[in-house]
């Protein structure tokens, strides 16, 4: 995925013409910018009715701008189309692990969806939101399931304090969950058993195998002895299988393939007394980053895994289980875009010329670990054509800082700002202080209201949890 080709265009206005090619309702993970994007009278890039270049002044640089109207209509248009095709039970859960705050945790729960999280904090944080927005304990425990292949002692005890979902990845877990169950007796734990069913998809091609190298479930081949323990421990209550293929999927058969194992899975369930009544079958929907990403639309998605599930049970005369997906990147990924603001610049003749902004590798990560492809244009000329092909760098101390390769721009001075567009999915979230760069702030906008909901680091921020101990000073 290394094609560096700069795709022709002639200016951002261009860009956002051809940003959304679905005309009526467009799926927010095919759109290339946020789904409220657009140019102003004074040639500027708008988000939520927001002025970029206003709200970088506001709150400074870099900046998250989160479009709430993108990722309300992306969390709806999973629950609608669930409805519209499966006839069973369903419940879409949000991928915390994608950008996790309180903010963003109520809006999601606002549109009638439930999260899955990965660690203590990501629960903490969702148990936190769910409870000021008046949740009852029974509630915030429906709406919850609990990741991770390696949960302590302490999380898996603040899960049962909750009473979530606990996603069972191994058997440690399990033997540490019979012994935590015995010891309160009078409830029973609800698990989902997680299990790595040998169809792996991590780019634009899927591999089926018997076995995966992975880390994460149960083998497929550890079935029998994993339900037989199960259906002997009175305190836990299985309720269902797990699994989650991989990220940005374009390809919709490896999901209708795992909803047709995992099928045959449940069923095998029933020869141990098992009633395996929920099939997750994870996240992993793509979005479009660059005008070569050509993901289905959520709804397509959502109709072809629900076909391939109906189908599967009905051949295995097996009832409709409740389905559950755990979409993470194709709910937040286009709804947010980052604002930064251009600064120093460097021409190297006939090589290459480095524009650089004053963020990078800490507030994005993922050009720099996955060489992942962003579009941006400058939100303050979004009018004027592009006329040099430019890099985009960070300010960090590592030549791998870069943002984008080879991006056509209008000509830029000092002070613009640049915009890197599909920034909600694993940027806050994966933020770092690495050169000790506080975090940048985050904006939620809508109808030309712009509100923060992640305060901007300080300087202070960075040395609160720094110990300085006495004899040092002696
Ligand atoms: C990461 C992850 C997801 C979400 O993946 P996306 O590609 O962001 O949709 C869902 N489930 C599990 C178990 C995951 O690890």
């Amino acid at each position: 995925m290394l094609s560096t080709e700069p795709r022709k265009s002639h200016s951002g206005k261009d860009y956002l013409k051809k940003a959304n090619l679905e005309q009526g309702k467009p799926s927010p993970n095919q759109s290339l910018v946020p789904l409220t994007a657009k140019i102003n009278h004074r040639d500027c890039l708008e988000i939520g009715g927001c002025d970029l270049k206003t709200l970088i002044e506001q709150f400074g640089s870099p900046l998250y701008v989160l479009d709430e109207i993108t990722l309300r209509t992306a969390c709806r248009q999973y629950r609608e189309a669930f409805n519209s095709y499966y006839q069973g039970n369903s419940q879409v859960i949000y991928a915390s692990k994608a950008w996790s705050c309180l903010a963003i945790v109520s809006i999601v729960a606002s549109e009638g969806l439930g999260f899955d999280v990965v660690s203590g904090g990501e629960l903490y944080t969702t148990l936190k939101a769910l409870e000021t927005m008046g949740y009852t304990p029974e509630q915030i425990a429906q709406q919850i399931y609990f990741h991770g292949n390696n949960k302590s002692l302490e999380e898996l005890k603040l899960a049962l304090e909750v009473g979530c979902t606990i996603i069972v990845d191994n058997w440690l877990e399990l033997e540490t969950l019979t012994q935590l169950g015995k010891q309160t007796e009078t409830k029973t734990i609800p698990i989902l058993l997680r299990l790595t069913p040998g169809i792996e998809c991590h780019t634009h091609e899927y591999i089926r195998t018997g076995h995966l190298d992975s880390k994460f479930g149960f083998d497929p081949n550890q079935l029998d002895a994993v339900f037989t323990y199960v259906s002997q421990q009175s305190c836990l209550d299985c309720r269902g299988l797990h699994a989650h293929i991989g990220s940005q999927i374009f390809e919709e058969q490896p999901h209708q393939d795992l909803g047709e194992v995992m099928t045959e899975w449940l069923k095998k369930g029933q020869n141990y007394g098992l009633v395996l009544s929920e099939l997750n079958i994870g996240g992993g929907l793509g979005i479009r980053y660059t005008e070569d990403d050509d993901p289905p639309s959520i709804d397509q998605w959502v109709k072809g895994v629900s076909q391939a599930v109906m189908k599967a049970c009905d051949s295995h005369q097996l009832p409709y289980p409740k389905l559950i997906a755990e979409p993470g990147r194709s709910l937040v990924g286009s709804a947010c875009v980052t604002g930064y603001t251009i600064g120093s610049r460097k021409e190297i003749p006939e090589l290459r010329t480095y524009i650089a902004v004053d963020g990078g590798m800490s507030d994005n990560p993922r050009p720099i670990t996955y060489q992942s492809l962003y579009r941006v244009v400058v939100a303050n000329r979004m009018s004027e054509p592009s006329t040099e092909t430019v890099t985009i760098a960070g300010k960090h101390c590592e030549s791998g800082d870069i943002l984008v390769k080879n991006s056509q721009l209008p000509q830029t001075q000092p002070g613009d700002i640049l915009v890197v567009m599909g920034t909600g999915a694993y940027n806050h979230s994966m933020a770092s202080n690495y050169n000790r760069l506080p975090r940048p702030a985050a904006v939620l906008v809508k109808d030309g209201e712009a509100n923060l909901i992640v305060e901007r680091e300080t300087y202070d921020d960075l040395i609160r949890q720094d110990q300085l101990p006495e004899r040092l000073l002696s």
